[in-house]
């Protein structure tokens, strides 16, 4: 005998239309009870739903790019007869902040060799947040050894991320702004494009830094272990040791005996099953590698990192198509600002494809075919020269023996952590990619700082009210805290002060106004509690709205501050200002 029953989304901590990022199970399918069911996104974390129920799905009633909102019929499931409704089991949260999972912890491992390094606080993983763990673990007296599979510390941010595509993105910006200054009277010739010279320059700028950390880690007498490093049990650790590109493996073993571990092995590229192995198909790695301009270029995934590399791309000459499955490029900020940015970007592409899927990738002697489904797909298959597939970063949470020493991972390889980023193993930390979203490299420096003061016993938390996010493309889109489109979703109160910076001296005297700044307040409390900036350099000025929400200002606290004039933080004083009814920068406001 068996009965249906419905699983139904279960509190999510009030979030409503929340983003079903995946679905993990289809019809069919056994699940057991806490198995997760499908993962949601909201900006600040991820989250999965388990089971309430052991049983055989029968509908599975969601899909991915779906929102749900408590209550929410997930999945139909047919279940024994003798069993009994369970209260709906809390989400398990991904997040930083989140406490850990309510999951059974794997049985350690036990180790009772010798070892041949002995130490306080080893560090799994030596990119910004592992760095920064180990840098602060020394720094607080600890005697500490950093384990890293590459030659560099760095990771992916220094080596193949942020930076490297900030140095390509910097000169593909004076490429376009040298254009832009045709229209002011000084013509330039075409650019002369030597593509090994701009590798050698990007290369550059990784070793400036790259060596700069080799030289930090010394100074604090941060031992530096090379090799891939697996837990063994809860106090050691075995490091194969590698050379050449990283890979490699020499074949030689080290075990290391630590007080403390913090794991901080940070994220890969998610990779779609059917991508052909063939160099005309990359990651955001093979494309920071630059090796050559294609003609047509096919950008698989409309989020930042592949917006940023396709304008690089483009800038460099190749005309770009983008694919997306979601009905917008750029998830997470206001569509208000992506608008400022679609405008301004138009002439760079050929197809915006939403709501599409690519469903095929066929490598040919004459370029890679793509074949998509979805409301935008053109009817026959499309040919490009070189396809990157964006589709996302996964945790690396699975790959380190975690298990081993007890420490729970989730299904998807996350590292479930508290708000001093202890896992369910008390003397071992996680931070970076592999606790939460959002996957980016302030969180994990903050992150690692807080593991590192609480392995030496102090008290300390990660209690961030916000974590901003930028795209550095042209113009940048950058946010932080609540976002106009979520306030509204949610039934906020809110208020928001909107400065064009067609209003704004500096940006008119740049020749770039087509941007705006905008503050959001809670009408309740006065308080800012998001904001926003479409513009050039607005990376760099998200930061004065992250310590006003930081520091609970309201309007006045804003307006009041006196920013420099001409500058285009003054906008950020006029939003505000706007939002008081005050600004005498533009048509007199409504009185308020
Ligand atoms: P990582 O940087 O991934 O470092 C983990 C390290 O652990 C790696 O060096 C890896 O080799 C090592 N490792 C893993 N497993 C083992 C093992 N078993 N043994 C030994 N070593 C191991 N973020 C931003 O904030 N701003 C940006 O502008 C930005 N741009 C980006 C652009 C691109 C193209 C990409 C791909 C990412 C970008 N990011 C950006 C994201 C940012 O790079 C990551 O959030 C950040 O690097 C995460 O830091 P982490 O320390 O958690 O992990």
């Amino acid at each position: 005998m068996s009965n249906l029953i419905e699983i139904k989304v279960p509190d999510i901590g009030g979030h409503d239309n929340v983003d079903i990022i995946e679905v993990f199970v289809k019809v069919g399918d056994t699940v057991a009870v806490e198995e997760s069911l499908i993962a949601l996104e909201t900006d600040k974390a991820t989250m999965e739903v388990p089971s309430t129920h052991a049983g055989v799905v029968k509908e599975v009633k969601v899909a991915v790019g779906g929102k749900v909102s408590e209550g929410s019929l997930l999945v139909v499931l047919e279940v024994a007869a003798t069993a009994t409704a369970t209260p709906a089991a809390a989400p398990s949260p991904a997040p930083a902040t989140a406490a850990a999972a309510p999951q059974a912890a794997p049985v350690a491992g036990s180790h009772t060799g010798a070892a041949d390094y002995e130490c306080e606080v080893v560090v799994l993983g030596g990119g910004p947040g592992g760095y920064s763990a180990a840098f602060r673990s020394a720094d607080l007296g600890m005697k500490t050894i950093v384990v890293e599979r590459f030659s560099k510390l760095g990771g992916v941010c220094l080596n193949v991320g942020c930076i490297p595509s900030k140095a390509l993105l910097h000169n593909a910006a004076v490429i376009d702004e040298v254009k832009h200054l045709a229209a002011n009277g000084i013509k330039f010739g075409e650019p002369e494009i030597d593509i090994d010279a701009l590798r050698g320059f990007k290369e550059k700028v990784i070793g400036k830094l790259t060596t700069g950390l080799a030289g930090m880690a010394k100074a604090r007498k941060v031992e530096f272990v090379r090799g891939v490093a697996r837990f063994i049990d809860p106090h050691h650790m075995e490091v194969q040791i590698t050379s050449g590109d990283g890979k490699e493996v020499t074949g030689e073993t080290k075990i290391i005996k630590f007080q403390k571990a913090i794991i901080a092995a940070g994220s890969s590229v998610f990779k779609l099953p059917f991508v052909p192995n063939d160099p005309r198909v990359v990651d955001s790695t093979g494309a920071l590698e630059l090796k050559s301009v294609p003609k047509r270029m096919l950008i698989l995934g409309g989020g930042i990192i592949g917006l940023e590399m396709g304008t690089v791309y483009s800038t460099l000459g190749a005309r770009l198509d983008v694919v997306e499955m979601l009905d917008g490029l750029m998830q997470g900020a206001d569509r208000d600002l992506v608008k400022v940015w679609e405008k301004w970007n138009a002439h760079r592409f050929d197809n915006i494809m939403l709501k599409t899927k690519t469903v095929a990738l066929e490598a040919k002697e004459d370029g890679i075919w793509a074949t998509f489904e979805g409301e935008n797909a053109p009817k026959e298959p499309q040919c490009y020269d070189l396809v990157l597939h964006a589709t996302g970063r996964v945790p690396n949470g699975g790959k380190v023996g975690a298990e081993n020493a007890g420490v729970i991972v989730t299904d998807r390889g996350f590292i479930p952590v508290d708000n001093q980023m202890r896992t369910n193993v008390p003397h071992i930390f996680a931070i970076g990619d592999l606790v939460g979203q959002p996957m980016l490299a302030h969180k994990a420096v903050h992150e690692a700082h807080v593991a590192a003061e609480n392995a030496a016993d102090h008290k300390a938390f990660f209690d961030a009210r916000v974590i901003p996010g930028v795209a550095y493309t042209d113009p940048e889109v950058a946010w932080v805290g609540v976002t106009e489109d979520e306030a509204k979703k949610n039934g906020i109160n809110y208020g928001k002060g909107v400065f064009p910076w067609a209003a704004s001296g500096r940006a008119i005297a740049n020749g770039r106004d087509e941007g705006f700044t905008k503050l959001i307040f809670d009408q309740d409390t006065k308080q800012i509690i998001g904001g926003a900036i479409v513009g050039p350099h607005a990376g760099d000025m998200i930061g004065e709205i992250c310590l006003a929400i930081e520091m609970g200002c309201d309007a006045v606290d804003i307006g009041k501050t006196i920013h420099p004039h001409p500058t285009m933080g003054e906008s950020i004083g006029m939003a505000a200002e706007v939002f008081k009814g005050v600004c005498t920068d533009l048509p007199p406001q409504k009185k308020k």
